[in-house]
């Protein structure tokens, strides 16, 4: 067998994730634990069993199916679930799904090719996303060259949280990457993200003095990176990089709040405030005002 790795999703006709059209492919894994995460389907690196209680028909058929016995309605983290699948298989009223496979680099490229067209049409290609695409560097690797091959725009979506040797070799392949900046202060980075940032700015600082194509995306968290301070402190950082790349500000929202339920993972997102709707703008004018080329939104 090639090489394989595991994602979460494969989600085509992408807007958001890069230029044009795009393919994502959300890796499973990641090193950080963003209280404001998005995808907490994404933190393990393993698959994950979820339960849709409200789509259950109480047929039984899980319960049949289940070869390890487990109390499959009872709990997503059972310690006898093995993961097998065969429950979700079995359920005809799709209450259960197994987030997370393991997949071949050819099984991935079969997929990513059937849209070509619509790459080449709006200037679209593939993004690596998650969880961190650069926690699995080898498949992230084997990816990216064969897209490469494809002559397919690759962009990798990362925390920069990674070591510097595979940064560099996946900047040797990648035609794009869409880097978060989080917070400048190393403590309440690691307050709300469980890891400090020195990496990841060393790693942004080296990624411009490469050349490397660079997008910045921001998440305004209100309350945590969203105030006039520390945008200045970003601008500051920003505009004294080897290259000045744009920045994309991400407007805050809640509404990811029950996937972490669905996930059965602890919840601890910020709540919006009153400034919260204003801020990108200000933001955004605070940043274009040192100098630098904004963007509100992905
Ligand atoms: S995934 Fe497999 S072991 Fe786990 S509850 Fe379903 S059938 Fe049982
Ligand atoms: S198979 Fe699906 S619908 Fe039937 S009892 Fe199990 S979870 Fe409910």
């Amino acid at each position: 067998m090639g090489i394989i790795g595991t994602l979460f999703d494969i989600k085509p006709f992408a807007v958001h994730d890069g230029p044009g059209i795009r393919t994502t492919l959300f890796f499973k894994g990641c090193p950080l634990r963003c209280a404001w995460c998005h995808n907490p389907e994404g933190f393990s690196p393993l698959p994950h069993l979820v339960i849709r209680p409200e789509r259950c028909i109480a047929c039984r058929e899980c319960f049949s199916a289940c070869p390890e016995h487990t109390p499959v309605m009872e709990t997503t983290l059972h310690p006898t679930c093995r993961l097998c699948g065969a429950c979700v298989e079995a359920c005809p009223a799709e209450a259960r799904e197994l987030a997370g496979r393991t997949v071949t680099v050819e099984e991935v490229m079969a997929q990513v090719l059937k849209d070509r067209p619509f790459y080449e049409d709006s200037g679209g290609g593939v993004t690596f996303s998650g969880g961190e695409p650069l926690a699995q560097p080898e498949f992230l690797l084997s990816l990216l060259s064969a897209c490469g091959k494809e002559q397919i725009h690759r962009a990798v979506d990362t925390s920069g949280h990674a070591p510097r040797s595979v940064i560099a070799d996946v900047a040797a392949k990648t035609d794009l990457f869409l880097f978060d900046l989080k917070h400048m202060d190393s403590k309440a980075h690691q307050r709300l993200t469980g890891v400090e940032n020195g990496r990841i700015l060393s790693n942004l600082s080296y990624l411009a003095t490469k050349g490397a194509g660079l997008t910045i995306r921001i998440p305004l968290i209100p309350g945590f990176n969203d105030n006039n301070n520390h945008m200045a402190q970003v601008g500051r950082f920003l505009t004294g990089l080897a290259t000045i790349p744009t920045v994309h500000l991400l407007p805050y929202h809640s509404y990811q709040k029950r996937k972490y339920a669905l996930f059965n993972i602890p919840c601890a997102l910020p709540e919006p405030d009153e400034a919260t709707d204003r801020r990108p703008l200000e933001a955004a004018a605070q940043l274009e005002g040192m100098g630098l080329e904004v963007v509100i939104g992905g």
